[in-house]
C-alpha cells in the first residue's frame, strides 16, 4: 500500500478528481470516528462542511452497512446516493428486490427465534435492518458461547445467507444482495461515471478495494498488510485533509 498523500498518491489522486467522479464513502470509521457504542457515532463538524461542499461539486454516495434510515440521523446532511445494509438497500431501481431481501430476513428472522428461543437470556440482540439482519453478541456475559451458538444457528439457515463478521455481530445478507463492491459499480454504470474514489475502514469496503477495477480508486482508512486498497491514510483524522485536497483540485479546474 501507497500513502496516500505522498508524492505518488497526490499524482494517482489528481488524476481521478475531476466533477465527473463519484465519490464514495463508508460512514463508520471512515467518515465518523469509531465510538464503543454504535448509536453514538458522530462525524466531525468540519469533515460534514466539507462532505456538504463536495456533494455540491460533483456525485457523493455514503455506502454503510447501516440502514438507510439510521445512517440519514448521523449524517447531517442527504447525500447524491445513500445505499445501506452493505449495498442491499437504496441502488436506483432496485426497490423490487429490496422488497424481496426484506421478506427473506423475516424469514430468517423466524427461523433464529425458532432455533435459539433463549437467544435473549445468551446476550444476543437481533437488529432488525429491513434488508439485513445483525446478530449482535457484544453484550454477551460468555462471548465465544454465543457466538458458537450463533453460528450453528446460522449455519442451518434456509436459504443460505451471505454471513458478513463484524466485531461481536454477525451480519446476514441474501446471497445475491448487492455487496458493496457491486453497488458502486452499479452507480458508476448508472450515473455514466468513468471513476470513482471509494474511501472505507472496514472488512465490507474490502468487497470494493478487491474488485481491482482500474476505474476505482481504493483509499483505506489506516494501512493493513492484508487489505486490496492500493492507498491508504494513517487514520480517520485524515479524512478532512483528503476532502479538502479532492475540493482544492475540483475548485482549481
Ligand atoms: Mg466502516
Amino acid at each position: 500500500m501507497e500513502y496516500m498523500f505522498s508524492v505518488k498518491g497526490m499524482i494517482e489522486l489528481r488524476s481521478f478528481v475531476d466533477s465527473t467522479t463519484l465519490f464514495a464513502f463508508d460512514l463508520d470509521g471512515t467518515l465518523a470516528p469509531i465510538v464503543s457504542e454504535p448509536s453514538g457515532i458522530a462525524i466531525p463538524e468540519d469533515v460534514r462542511q466539507s462532505l456538504m461542499q463536495l456533494n455540491g461539486l460533483a456525485p457523493v454516495a455514503v455506502i454503510t452497512g447501516r440502514s438507510r434510515a439510521d445512517a440519514l440521523t448521523h449524517l447531517g446532511f442527504t447525500p447524491r446516493f445513500l445505499v445501506g445494509n452493505h449495498g442491499a438497500e437504496g441502488l436506483p431501481g432496485a426497490a423490487a428486490t429490496a422488497q424481496d431481501f426484506a421478506r427473506l430476513c423475516q424469514e430468517w428472522k423466524t427461523q433464529l427465534i425458532w432455533m435459539l428461543p433463549d437467544m435473549a437470556s445468551l446476550g444476543i440482540v437481533l437488529e432488525e435492518k429491513g434488508q439485513t439482519l445483525a446478530l449482535h453478541y457484544r453484550k454477551a456475559a460468555d462471548q465465544v458461547a454465543a457466538q458458537e451458538e450463533l453460528l450453528a444457528a446460522i449455519d442451518r439457515l434456509h436459504p443460505v445467507p451471505r454471513v458478513v463478521s463484524g466485531i461481536f455481530v454477525k451480519n446476514l445478507a441474501p446471497a445475491n444482495a448487492p455487496h458493496k463492491g457491486t453497488a458502486l459499480e452499479a452507480l458508476l454504470v448508472h450515473l455514466r461515471c468513468q471513476r470513482a474514489i471509494f474511501v472505507g475502514d472496514d472488512v465490507t469496503d474490502e468487497d470494493v478495494f478487491s474488485l481491482h477495477n482500474p476505474a476505482i480508486l481504493g483509499i483505506r482508512v489506516d494501512s493493513s498488510d492484508n487489505s486490496a486498497a492500493l492507498f491508504y491514510l494513517q487514520g480517520q483524522h485524515e479524512l478532512i485533509r483528503l476532502l479538502q485536497e479532492m475540493i482544492g483540485i475540483l475548485t482549481r479546474d
